[in-house]
């Protein structure tokens, strides 16, 4: 290969473009269109018991137009179909991070530095999912250990949560390269894992942390303004649980005067908690508001 050619490809690598979506242009305006769904129930900070709309189920990626008449994506379509069939093989967590870094599937796995998997025990009450990890993340294998990491510890200290008593993952265990925004193929790719992981630790509420988070999870296109702050139904499995989604930590850190909001939404899920079988409301003992996170 000339040497002017690998210098663009390294430079594209850098730039964090290390996969080529597809051969044919395609009108994703068509498919935005034909994949809308309302998924939320109506209004900000409802009681749960009062949800009544159906259980959410995860967003998918259409095949695009052009891939549907020549089956170019055919390959793409199948990863979907072999992850779902290796998330699915996993009897425990340890049996899920085994098959995760078995799958040859994720062209992530190239970039990344190592597989940030999750911190937490199966069993936690309650179970936050992010995008992916960052630099500090892939250096470390360990997820929101960086500055949104540290103000996540605090969000959760201030309604008298611990990172040692919850569950922490990402939808994409892999940093994109430069930090980009995971691909839909890419996370699409990913999504039977990350359901299959909050299968196995059955919390009873799941927290989605941010838009990309919530919008894959909760199957919705909305944005997070319109996400956060409500209830909603998620299937993991047989099970019915709780879900919740909240501004992203790393968002909170650009714009601090959204942190009203957080604060928030951390009172529906210290409220959510204490409704749980044995949960005691500490929202009532605490003091600090929302900015003094
Ligand atoms: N942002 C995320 O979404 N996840 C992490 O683990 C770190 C930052």
């Amino acid at each position: 290969m000339p040497d002017s050619l690998v210098q663009l490809l390294r430079w594209y690598a850098d730039m964090g473009v290390d996969i080529a979506l597809d051969d044919m242009p395609h009108d994703r305006t068509i498919e935005a269109r034909s994949s809308d769904r309302a998924i939320a129930p109506k209004g900000r900070g409802e009681e749960w018991e009062k949800n009544e709309a159906p259980p959410s189920r995860p967003a998918t990626v259409p095949a695009p137009a052009a891939a549907r008449e020549t089956n170019l994506l055919a390959p793409a379509y199948n990863l979907e179909q072999d992850a779902r069939e290796a998330a699915a093989s996993a009897q425990s967590l340890a049996e899920l991070r085994e098959q995760l870094l078995r799958f040859s599937g994720f062209g992530l796995k190239a970039t990344a530095t190592q597989l940030v998997f999750g911190a937490g025990e199966a069993g936690a009450e309650v179970m936050f999912v992010g995008e992916a990890p960052g630099a500090d993340e892939d250096r470390q294998g360990v997820p929101f250990v960086g500055r949104a990491g540290q103000l996540l510890d605090k969000m959760l200290a201030s309604i008298s949560l611990d990172r040692d008593k919850v569950y922490i993952a990402n939808v994409v265990p892999w940093r994109p390269p430069g930090n980009r925004t995971p691909t839909p193929l890419e996370t699409a790719a990913c999504l039977p894992f990350i359901r299959r992981q909050i299968e196995l630790v059955a919390p009873k509420i799941l927290v989605c942390l941010g838009a990309p988070s919530a919008q894959t999870l909760l199957g919705s296109k909305e944005g997070i303004t319109r996400l956060r702050g409500r209830w909603f139904d998620y299937l993991a499995g047989d099970e019915r649980i709780k879900a919740l989604a909240m501004l992203h930590p790393a968002y909170l850190l650009r714009q601090p005067a959204q942190k009203k909001l957080a604060w928030q939404d951390l009172r529906l899920l210290a409220k959510g908690i204490a409704r749980l079988p044995g949960g005691v409301d500490k929202t009532s003992l605490e003091k600090t508001p929302g900015d003094g996170l």
